[in-house]
């Protein structure tokens, strides 16, 4: 038989044949309160007819034209616009398809700058264990999720690996915030050091962890400290925004927050809300100038690089954003929601944690709340989390992560900035 592959291959989800501000429907006509935006994507909830308007204009216009010919004005304009609100010098955009293109092009950028900054012995990237950019096969190897990489391991490079900042389960009973952010430095220094600086391109981390682990922020400082460490051993340092970039942690880059800016930035999934594939990358000014400069290309290119109606699109969603003070409506619809959730599941004996930042929030379900045994794996909880949700016409985002060998069960939670509190 013929047929279209799906994720699970021995189950066909339902169909969504409609999908309206915070619901999806399918073909049975039920609805489905949508909590996590997908996987943290649709952030401007379904059929904003102020997002489908504009790529219906640019449909009509030039719905492609391939970047190896040509530019167009609504991605010269979406570029500006995002180099505009991001911080410090990050102007330079590079626009692509999806989350894994965004992470596969700065892993390749990064790579280039040093070839052509006369280092080419950098060769190295350093990530975090319980981390995940993709899946694509640089993306993949630079995640450190053990589940989605094992059968590829052969295939992917090597990358070094380092701690996350897990607070909830990786700073020890009774330590000080301050010295487990101190640690967790001189952890990622001294594998710098084991490595050879001068051997290493850069670190890649999330500013807020999403998929992994569920909607962990870093702690105070922890940030500041890996870019003062990118500057003193000359690496770059890449944010991986594709989850929680885009207004879902209440600033545009979750980065901000941190007082940071970091060397390359990537974007997807809330960039153009679901509405079209899209990705970005924003690269500080000296290293594209290096490469001007230099070669004078980047050796790089997909074809549906700045695809135009992609960023018709990506461009309706960041106008929307401004016009509708969607950013502060995140942190206030964020900490209601929080406060909702800590009174109905404060106290639950199988919920260990809730955290997260805007409308970026993460359950942690355990087996025991004082020692916070995670559930077996085998009962693949988060799956029938999932179901069951779906059973009740809910969509959640649950994942197990895996936690020194075990797997910990967490559900995210992204919904549409424009969740009320009804919803
Ligand atoms: N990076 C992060 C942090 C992600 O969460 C994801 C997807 O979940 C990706 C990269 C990959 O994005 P995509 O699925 O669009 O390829």
């Amino acid at each position: 038989m013929t047929q279209l592959i799906h994720r699970n291959l021995r189950q066909t989800p339902p169909a969504a044949v409609c999908a309206f501000g915070m619901y999806v429907r399918d073909g049975e006509g039920k609805t489905y309160l949508d909590g996590s935006g997908g996987a943290a994507v649709s952030s401007l909830g379904h059929s904003h007819p102020d997002v489908l308007a504009a790529m219906q204009a640019q449909l009509k216009t030039t719905a492609y034209a391939h970047s190896g010919f040509f530019t167009t004005d609504v991605a010269e304009e979406l570029a500006a616009r995002l180099a505009a609100d991001a911080p410090g010098d990050l102007n330079q955009v590079y626009l692509v398809s999806g989350g894994s293109e965004a992470i596969e092009t700065s892993l390749k950028l990064a790579r280039q700058y040093f070839v052509e900054s006369g280092e080419p012995g950098r060769r190295v990237f350093l990530a975090r264990r319980q981390s995940y950019h993709g899946n694509t096969l640089g993306a993949l190897a630079l995640g450190g999720n053990e589940w989605r990489r094992k059968p590829f391991e052969p295939l992917l490079m090597d990358v070094a690996r380092v701690s996350p900042c897990y607070e909830y389960r990786e700073r020890p009973a009774g330590q000080d915030v301050n010295q487990y952010t101190a640690d967790l430095l001189a952890e990622l220094e001294q594998k710098i050091l084991d490595i050879g600086p001068k051997n290493v391109i850069g670190f890649c981390a999330e500013p807020v962890v999403g998929a992994t682990l569920g909607a962990v922020p870093p702690t105070p400082g922890y940030f500041k400290g890996v870019r003062a460490l990118c500057d003193r051993y000359g690496m770059l340092f890449i944010a991986d925004e594709v989850m929680c970039g885009m207004g879902r942690t209440g600033t545009l880059y979750a980065i901000e927050q941190e007082g940071v800016v970091p060397d390359i930035v990537t974007l997807g999934k809330g960039l153009a809300a679901g509405y079209q594939p899209v990705g970005a990358v924003l690269v500080r000014d000296h290293i594209v100038e290096r490469l001007r400069a230099g070669s004078g290309v980047f050796q790089h290119g997909h074809t549906y690089n700045a695809h135009p109606v992609a960023a018709a699109a990506a461009l309706a969603v960041q106008k929307l954003i401004q016009r509708d003070c969607l950013l502060g409506a995140v942190t206030v619809r964020g900490a209601t929601f929080r406060r909702m959730l800590r009174d109905a599941f404060g106290t639950h004996p199988n919920v260990g944690d809730i955290r997260g930042r805007g409308l970026f929030l993460g359950l942690e379900l355990v087996q025991d709340r004082d020692t916070k045994r995670p559930f077996d794996p085998d009962l693949k909880l988060h799956a029938a989390v999932k179901q069951k949700a779906m059973d009740c016409g809910l969509m959640v985002y649950p994942m197990g992560g895996t936690i020194d060998g075990r797997r910990g069960d967490h559900i995210l939670l992204a919904p549409p900035f424009i969740a009320t509190e009804a919803d």
